[in-house]
């Protein structure tokens, strides 16, 4: 009989080496580890010390004795219109030619190489190329503007910069030149070399002599390079990575090896039910954890076919993600709360318009999933919605349904159960003790943290210890700094940041609750609410709304009536206490790049206050509405 999930996670804590000796059985080793953990200087963990790999063989080489002729990376370009398939054969040969290519450049181990890219093949190249060398990437989301991106490198110090012409969204082209030439000015510590894939996008691009080398010309020079792997020790770096940015400065988090590889092929069997020679398709970015982890990593070490996609998911129309699940069979999809929202204000009929029969089932992570926004596309699909929670922190998922273990049962709005391997714990945020079913904790994982999870914060031990382990006065546990609450079946349910909880008139409210009452509203597409503060109340909410059909809003009657629907029900789901003050329309929200709502900002305008750090602003035009927007209610 198959196991339960909850002897599966029992085994995961109790026998923690005997659990994870078996799942790393998953990936191939030069050398075998000599212990699974070593925790003796917490809170670093240090997993299957002693044995040494290499991503870029299990991910591509491992694979060539069988399937050399399958497909492993299938590209597709709404943008440009592109559309290839790489065998593992030949997603061999490049990644062998970027290697070959770059330690031509003088990277070998240990050595960082930033990639700096849109969604083309050759930045998969990059980051395997890289890992084969035994080098570390960090990939830096393509279009970031030049300080962001100088800061990145200033951390990194990369000895190789690897980059394109230019990226395209919605048909605009992006340079990235001149953005990477500025970069290269502010940056006190630049590589010597920048690699430019010419996509030949920007034809007015200037290069610099001596300092930068084209992509396909220095790759003729290398055509059948054999670049053996560079075998590492599995605590080794393979990465660094940012977080979004979403409450603050990103942090630098760093993988290591062996625990990566492990976590993410496990999780692939486990919790996504992705099976070799399958297709997979992650609508996300390489810039992102969700790209790294679920583009590149995980489906390419399980011998899967992983979808790439430059596009954005409604165009040509609203129908591409799915006319692809069609077309390569897609078994496993996984994307975002706030891209389900876009489709939402779109035709249903898309989704009934191609064969889906293919696909097991969607995943989803990065934000709350709203419970509307979870039917509808759980309607529309009529398959498994599995909503999933985790961090660029922990590469993997914290919490989720494990259907590779068991079928459970799902409910709307809950991420499940804590995945295996995570002693997950909900405390109380200043006793720090446990609370009960049905109570409001911050989300707590007791140390040592499992495999693939991140092992420092690149170059900043204390930032790391100081960061994520500091929170409950006399103990070591790491915070997620999100709140979380379990009913009696033992589902979680996140409620949102730890600094999203707001205070009004004495009553602790989560802005998620509240924005989850406001979106039951049936013309309110999305939403974000703040706590202000209020001399009277101390806090109020208050909340700015983006319609799914705005024409009946032009005028202030009708978008006084509307307030006045959501006043409503507000008042019947949490009671008048959570009533925003006020509710503002506006047509975008200012968001992270990679989807989140940058809250944070959107209070400190409220509030009067500088908005703070906006390098990872999507649209600066969404901050310029939300100022109106307060403008309208404040003079
Ligand atoms: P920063 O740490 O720089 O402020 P960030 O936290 O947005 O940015 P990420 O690592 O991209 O950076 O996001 C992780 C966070 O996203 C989680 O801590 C949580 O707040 C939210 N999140 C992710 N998945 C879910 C989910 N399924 N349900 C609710 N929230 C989620
Ligand atoms: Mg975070």
């Amino acid at each position: 009989m198959a196991e339960s999930y909850r002897n599966f996670h029992r085994r995961s804590i109790e026998d923690r080496e005997g659990f994870w000796r078996e799942q790393a059985a998953l990936i191939e080793w030069e050398r075998p580890f000599e212990r699974v953990l070593d925790y003796d200087r917490p809170p670093f963990a240090r997993w299957f010390v002693g044995g040494r790999t290499n991503l870029c063989h299990n991910a591509v080489d491992r694979h060539l004795a069988t399937r050399a002729a399958q497909p492993a990376l299938i590209y597709v370009s709404t943008e440009t219109g592109a559309e290839r398939t790489y065998t593992y054969g030949e997603l061999h040969a490049e990644v062998n030619r970027c290697a070959a290519m770059l330690q031509a450049l003088g990277v070998g181990k240990g050595d960082r190489v930033l990639i700096y890219m849109p969604m083309i093949p050759e930045a998969v190249f990059a980051m395997l190329a890289t890992v084969r060398l035994g080098a570390v990437h960090s990939v830096v989301f393509g279009g970031f503007a030049s300080h962001s991106l100088a800061a990145r490198i200033d951390d990194a110090r990369p000895a190789v910069m690897i980059t394109a012409d230019a990226g395209m969204r919605m048909g605009k082209v992006i340079a990235y030149k001149p953005l990477v030439d500025e970069a290269l000015r502010l940056a006190q510590q630049p590589p010597k070399n920048v690699v430019i894939f010419d996509r030949g996008l920007d034809k007015s691009m200037a290069r610099v002599a001596g300092r930068d080398v084209d992509y396909a010309e220095l790759r003729a020079r290398h055509m059948d390079a054999q670049v053996p792997v560079t075998w590492l020790e599995s605590n080794e770096p393979s990465y660094i990575l940012y977080t979004s940015g979403t409450t603050g400065r990103p942090k630098g988090v760093q993988r290591d090896t062996g625990g990566h590889a492990v976590s993410l092929i496990a999780s692939m069997k486990h919790i996504y039910c992705g099976e070799p020679g399958e297709t997979y398709f992650a609508t996300s970015d390489i810039g992102w954890v969700v790209g790294h982890s679920y583009i590149v990593y995980a489906p390419l070490l399980r011998g899967m076919a992983s979808v790439m996609y430059e596009g954005v998911p409604v165009r040509p129309d609203a129908g591409i993600w799915w006319k692809l699940v069609e077309q390569y069979k897609v078994a496993v999809m996984f994307s975002a709360p706030t891209a389900i929202r876009v489709l939402k204000k779109h035709d249903p009929a898309y989704l009934k318009k191609y064969d889906l029969s293919s696909l097991k089932h969607l995943f989803l992570a990065g934000e709350p999933l709203d419970e509307p926004t979870a039917r509808w596309i759980a309607d529309a699909l009529e398959r498994p919605v599995i909503d999933h929670y985790w961090q660029t922190e922990t590469g993997w998922s914290i919490l989720a349904s494990y259907p590779g273990v068991e079928r459970t049962p799902l409910k709307f709005a809950s991420p499940s159960f804590p995945a295996y391997g995570y002693d997950l714990r909900l405390l109380h945020e200043t006793s720090g003790q446990e609370v009960g079913d049905e109570e409001k904790g911050v989300v707590a994982i007791v140390p040592p943290l499992p495999p693939g999870c991140l092992t420092t914060v690149w170059g900043d031990d204390d930032r790391f210890v100081q960061t994520y382990f500091t929170s409950f006065a006399g103990k070591q546990v790491y915070s997620t700094f999100d709140w979380g609450i379990r009913d009696r079946d033992g589902y979680y349910f996140i409620l949102g940041r730890t600094d999203d909880v707001i205070n009004v008139a004495g009553h602790r409210l989560g802005t998620r609750e509240i924005e989850e009452a406001v979106c039951s509203h049936a013309n309110v597409a999305e939403v974000a609410v703040v706590g202000v503060q209020d001399k009277l109340k101390g806090q109020v909410p208050l909340a700015f709304a983006v319609a799914k059909d705005p024409s009946g809003l032009t005028t202030p009657a009708a978008r006084k009536a509307m307030e006045q629907e959501v006043f409503d029900i507000v008042d019947q789901h949490l009671g008048a206490i959570g009533r925003p003050a006020h509710v503002l329309f506006v047509t975008l929200l200012p968001k992270t790049r990679s989807g989140k709502v940058l809250r944070r900002s959107i209070q400190a305008l409220a509030e009067g206050r500088d908005p703070g750090d906006l390098t990872t602003l999507d649209d600066p035009a969404a901050i310029e509405q939300i100022k109106s927007a307060i403008a309208s209610v404040t003079t």
